[in-house]
């Protein structure tokens, strides 16, 4: 990638500063139109939100309750594009709401019915009332005193940096260049005052270039502030940031394989509790912060809110010395004041193109994400002046898709990829070696992310090309000196024992924000 970025010697179409979903689906939506694109990522693809999310592809039932019909529309026609783009990633996952009143049997059950209609062809699965019995059938620890039954509907749910990786792929095989661990440290203007390219630092060498583009499009999530302030100093804010935290536990206080939703917790939130990756997530919070964080650290009074909603719904609840790992992540909420900005495409999402043509692209959902993408791509093709192409995306299979999903063996998260994992494996039968026994990864999967998916550091594997640092921080840090030597000897890297230590500190450091200490 980065010898691409030397020998090009064109101006860019596009420069996207930022490489979560919003970042990588603009990249793939501009490469897969014919446009000529840089993306930068100042650290790995998804260390922002874009790792930290509750996992659903959902149309979300929140924005219903909220009478956002047309929002809810467009969110579930994305999720069923992505259940079929994507079938290696996003699977249908069944929910049940527990309740307890015949009034909200009735209400969360019409609430629940319109929530499927509003589906269409994209259903995933009609939603029903449930007794007593088929609701503690597929929800054993629910609580039973008071219970009146249930509401099972049916959502998407994925792995969000696998996803990400996939698309990042897909856009690199569209013809898109993407560089992770490159950090843009300011914007340059042209004569008029117009950006034109972006001063950029490559974090790994320290060597820093300028990328000039006919559009640079900031998609930094919850740190776009900032990366406006370097087109226009006096820019006011546009999003108010706020942390969702989630809690890992083991599977066996959601035993089934259905999800439970909370929808209405003490906070008037909804909060969900669902089995992944053979662990059990729950989540989420809503805390306003003064400013983003790249790795945000779980407060006390989120841990215990989390923990306290559970044991109003279950019989066997977890306790605080249950938690496997805890991880944040920034919303970045549009600003109630902004949501008028010009070329405010969806109530969910914002462009806003400054005077001096940054166009930014911020707020909705890792779901829409693709939406989001084509609507930005639209506005930044005609401030660039360029030929107007369509957008393919709809269509588009992503990296990995296989015709056949199958979610029985511990490799189907790659798709199409984990055949070439299983001949790593049967040219060298000792990657087949798990890494320890309380995750399921295996040495092959090292050796492919480190070869194949630019995975640059310990933390990049256990935490993004891989899940452990999110489902057991624990066992994530025991095994991370084996990470660093399989990926030391994988680059042939000079100094090799200098950087394993290296690297086995920085990641013991970062690990730290997702261990919860017992309580005294
Ligand atoms: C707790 C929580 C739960 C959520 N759950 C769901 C869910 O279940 N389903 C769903 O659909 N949505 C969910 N969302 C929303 C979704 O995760 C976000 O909308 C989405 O991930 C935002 O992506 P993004 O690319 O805009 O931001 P990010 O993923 O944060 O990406 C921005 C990137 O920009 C990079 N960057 C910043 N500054 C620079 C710079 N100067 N140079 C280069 N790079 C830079 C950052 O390092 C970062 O990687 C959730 C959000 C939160 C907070």
């Amino acid at each position: 990638m980065l010898a691409r970025v030397r020998e090009h010697e064109k101006i860019w179409d596009f420069v996207i500063i930022g490489g979560g979903a919003t970042g990588i689906g603009c990249a793939l939506d501009a490469a897969s139109r014919g446009y000529d694109v840089l993306l930068l990522e100042q650290n790995d693809f998804g260390k922002g939100t874009s790792s930290r999310s509750t996992k659903l592809v959902h149309g979300g039932v929140r924005y219903l309750a909220q009478g956002n019909v047309s929002l809810v529309r467009e969110s579930l026609k994305e999720r069923g594009i992505l259940l079929r783009n994507a079938p290696h990633l996003v699977r249908k996952q069944a929910f049940i709401v527990p309740v307890y009143s015949y009034w909200d049997k009735f209400f969360y059950g019409a609430g629940l019915k319109t929530y499927n209609i509003l589906s269409g062809k994209y259903g995933f699965g009609k939603s029903e009332i449930l007794s007593v019995e088929e609701t503690v059938k597929l929800l054993p620890n629910v609580k039973k005193d008071e219970l009146s039954g249930g509401i099972l509907y049916f959502d998407g749910q994925f792995d969000d940096s696998r996803l990400l990786i996939n698309l990042a792929q897909t856009a690199a095989e569209q013809g898109a260049v993407l560089l992770n661990y490159a950090r843009v440290f300011s914007l340059h203007a042209d004569d008029d005052g117009k950006i034109d390219g972006a001063a950029v630092s490559d974090e790994l060498t320290g060597q820093v270039f300028l990328a000039n583009a006919r559009v640079v499009i900031n998609a930094t999530g919850a740190f776009c502030d900032t990366v406006r302030r370097f087109s226009d100093r006096t820019a006011e804010n546009l999003i108010a940031p706020s942390q969702g935290i989630h809690l890992v536990f083991d599977r066996k206080f959601l035993p089934d394989e259905t999800a439970l939703m909370i929808p209405k917790t003490s906070d008037e939130r909804v909060l969900f509790a669902i089995p992944w990756h053979e662990h059990a997530v729950f989540g989420t919070t809503d805390t306003p912060l003064e400013k983003a964080e790249i790795e945000p650290q779980a407060r006390e009074e989120e841990i215990e809110f989390i923990l306290d909603t559970a044991k109003n719904y279950l019989e066997n609840p977890p306790r605080r010395e249950d938690i496997l790992s805890v991880f944040v992540g920034i919303r970045p909420l549009v600003r109630q004041e902004n949501t008028q900005t010009t070329a405010s495409l969806s109530r969910d999402h914002l462009i806003e193109i400054d005077k001096a043509n940054l166009l930014t692209i911020t707020g909705g959902k890792w779901t829409t994400y693709r939406r989001m993408a084509e609507d930005a791509i639209n506005q930044a093709a005609k401030l660039a002046g360029l030929p107007k192409k369509t957008c393919v995306t709809e269509n588009l299979k992503i990296h990995g898709a296989t015709e056949a999903p199958s979610a029985e063996n511990d490799l189907d998260i790659y798709g199409t990829d984990a055949d070439e994992i299983n001949s790593l494996i049967e040219e060298n039968p000792e990657l087949n070696e798990r890494l320890c026994a309380a995750l399921p990864y295996r040495k092959a999967e090292i050796v492919w992310a480190a070869r194949n998916e630019m995975a640059e550091t310990v933390e990049d594997i256990l935490a993004r090309r891989t899940r452990a640092l999110f489902l057991n921080a624990r066992a994530a840090i025991e095994i991370a000196p084996l990470i660093a030597e399989i990926m030391a000897e994988e680059s042939g890297k000079e100094s090799a024992e200098i950087w394993i230590q290296e690297q086995i500190q920085i990641f013991g450091e970062t690990a730290q924000h997702y261990l919860v200490k017992p309580s005294d």
